[in-house]
């Protein structure tokens, strides 16, 4: 099994690692030797010329990702959607992972609550629920809406089920509510108000010494 997340991260923070973090402990619970997690990749998303871009370049949003992860060694960063051009589609990321691991691997792709509640505008999401499994990570003001049929239909709340079939549940971890956001991060930093503690120290250092964020 495989863990999946994506984001903007500009920059990361710790909402999203602890979040990533508590969602690893849930899926090694029940593993086999053969099923068991064996790593999360970490994968910042390409923003196309065409929509408002991000204060950091790509360069330096996984550069920031690679020193958030770099003592831990279940979280890989991954580089695989800023080596395409356009926009990050979840979907060919997903065909392109499955390629790697092969048809038998159990691959979760882990959202936020809020991801999950537009989840079905997103290009491709029924190709997607046939290429991973969901996982859904609870977040601070974004509440559980009632389930629709087809997440009903999927929705399983034993990790066993993540392990006997590749792709196709859906299972919702309750993680630790972290009010943290990156615009808001972004925000504090133009300011000259202190981030430290709101990302990994060594991201922190990263961030002042390329003066990254000075303007909102
Ligand atoms: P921005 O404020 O720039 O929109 P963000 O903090 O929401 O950024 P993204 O990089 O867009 O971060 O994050 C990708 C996903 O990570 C989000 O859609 C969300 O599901 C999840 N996430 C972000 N922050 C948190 C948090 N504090 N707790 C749990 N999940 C989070």
């Amino acid at each position: 099994m495989i863990g999946v997340r994506g984001g903007t991260f500009d920059p990361i923070h710790i909402g999203h690692l602890r979040a990533t973090q508590e969602v690893a402990e849930a899926l090694s619970a029940n593993g086999t030797a053969d099923s068991s997690l064996q790593r999360i990749h970490l994968i910042p998303g390409n923003i196309p010329p065409h929509r408002p871009q991000t204060l950091a370049s790509a360069e330096q949003r996984l550069e920031m990702v690679r020193l958030a992860t770099q003592n831990n060694d279940l979280f890989v960063p991954d580089d695989r959607e800023l080596q395409r051009d356009g926009a990050s589609y979840t979907v060919d990321t997903l065909r392109s992972l499955r390629k790697d691991v092969g048809n038998e691997c159990s691959i979760c792709l882990i959202i936020g609550m809020d991801a999950f509640l537009s989840f079905t505008t997103w290009h491709k999401w029924k190709t997607i629920i046939t290429l991973a499994h969901l996982v859904v990570t609870s977040r601070p003001d974004y509440t559980a809406q009632p389930l629709q049929a087809w997440a009903q239909a999927l929705q399983t709340e034993n990790t066993l089920d993540l392990h006997a079939q590749p792709a196709g549940k859906l299972f919702f971890v309750e993680t630790t509510a972290l009010s943290i956001s990156a615009t808001d991060i972004r925000h504090q930093q133009a300011e000259g108000r202190s981030i430290r503690y709101l990302v990994p120290d060594a991201v922190y250092d990263y961030i002042q010494q390329k003066h990254l964020y000075r303007t909102p």
